[in-house]
């Protein structure tokens, strides 16, 4: 097997801002896996909250030897050598670059066996709801704007609150759309009064799930909130891995599992069934990425309660085409082997490292 990697900084359509930062790029790290003249790809995307950067993920996998590897659909072997690799560094934040891995190895079976991935785990694609599109914060005008550009094309926005202003916010959308909405604070409530508060006013609008209300470490408040609060409440900075899902059984009513959070589609499998067994419910995110990363969560789209998967959406260089598209805003998965996705251009530009 063969891994080559190249850096790729996504370039946002608009300028992101969310309660706590704002960019208009995102770094990124493409990955391909060659074996016998098949390549599966994968990303790392790294918002700046994650604790990863080009150099980090590009040192990851500059550790990565699959020589010793001749068989790519040992996938569970082969995964959990790499999940073990930087065992020796405690305070080391490599999910990203774990999860480009893989999403590329599974991307490189579902080819090598002919088989789309969600078909290869035992879903059934109409199972997939809505993902939601997402309203950055931004003035009253810009965010009615954004509104009506999207309307025809999803069931649901999600939009960001945790700021001042987040009533005229939704008060703004509410003139343009009737859609549901989804919020995500981004822990930009401080106290669960006030995000209690908050929530039975947003209930009041339509809003039918509010994400990570309070800050990641307040357990103690997110537990009286999922007791009192009329919406669900879903965390999502607040979890990273699997056994965050133990850990935070009574303090939410579900979790966001996101590939780069968590290290790749194994892992979020683990997750999923984890919450399940817990009663818990499951939304799959993601990071601002490109089709790889999105259509690669949305191999799993039909076990989750929400979607939110517009990443690739956001960006205006995808090196990519196919893959999961959202039709009449519903998640829709592809027969195609693997991902499904055809790099626009042939000659990727990866540096290439032999194994
Ligand atoms: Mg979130």
């Amino acid at each position: 097997m063969q891994l080559s990697y190249r850096p790729y900084p996504l370039q946002l359509q608009h300028t992101f801002t969310v309660s706590g930062c704002s960019r208009s790029q995102t770094p990124d790290v493409l990955i391909a896996i060659t074996h016998q003249g098949l390549t599966g790809y994968g990303e790392a995307s790294m918002p700046p909250y994650l604790g990863e950067s080009i150099e980090s993920v590009c040192d990851f996998l500059k550790r990565v030897d699959l020589s010793t590897f001749d068989d790519p659909l040992r996938t569970d072997d082969i995964l959990s050598y790499v999940m073990h690799l930087d065992d020796d560094e405690p305070d080391a934040h490599n999910f990203s670059a774990k999860a480009a891995i893989d999403i590329a190895l599974h991307d490189l079976a579902g080819r090598i066996l002919g088989q789309p991935l969600w078909r290869l785990f035992g879903l059934s694609p109409e199972r997939c709801t809505y993902t939601t599109y997402t309203i950055g914060i931004d003035t009253r005008e810009v965010v009615k704007q954004k509104v009506r550009e999207v309307e025809g094309r999803f069931g649901r926005l999600k939009v960001k609150v945790g700021v001042e202003g987040d009533r005229e916010l939704i008060r703004s959308i509410r003139e343009v759309t009737d859609l549901p909405l989804t919020v995500d604070a981004n822990q930009g409530w401080t106290s669960p009064d006030e995000a209690l508060e908050q929530i039975q006013w947003l209930q009041t609008q339509g809003v039918i799930m509010v994400e990570q209300p309070l800050p990641k470490h307040d357990l103690d408040g997110l537990q009286w909130l999922t007791k009192h609060s009329p919406l669900p409440i879903i965390l999502d900075e607040s979890v990273q891995g699997p056994a965050d899902v133990i850990r935070l059984k009574d303090c939410c009513h579900g979790i966001n599992i996101k590939l780069m959070k968590c290290g790749g589609l194994a892992p979020a499998r683990l997750m999923i069934q984890l919450a399940r067994m817990q009663g818990m419910q499951v939304m799959l995110g993601c990071m601002t990425e490109t089709a790889c990363a999105v259509t690669a969560a949305a191999q799993l789209a039909p076990c989750a309660d929400y979607l939110d998967l517009d990443g690739n959406l956001l960006i205006s260089n995808d090196p990519f085409l196919g893959g999961m598209q959202v039709i009449d805003g519903l998640v829709t998965l592809q027969s195609a082997p693997g991902l499904g996705i055809v790099p626009i251009s042939e000659s990727f530009g990866f540096s290439e490292k032999e194994q």
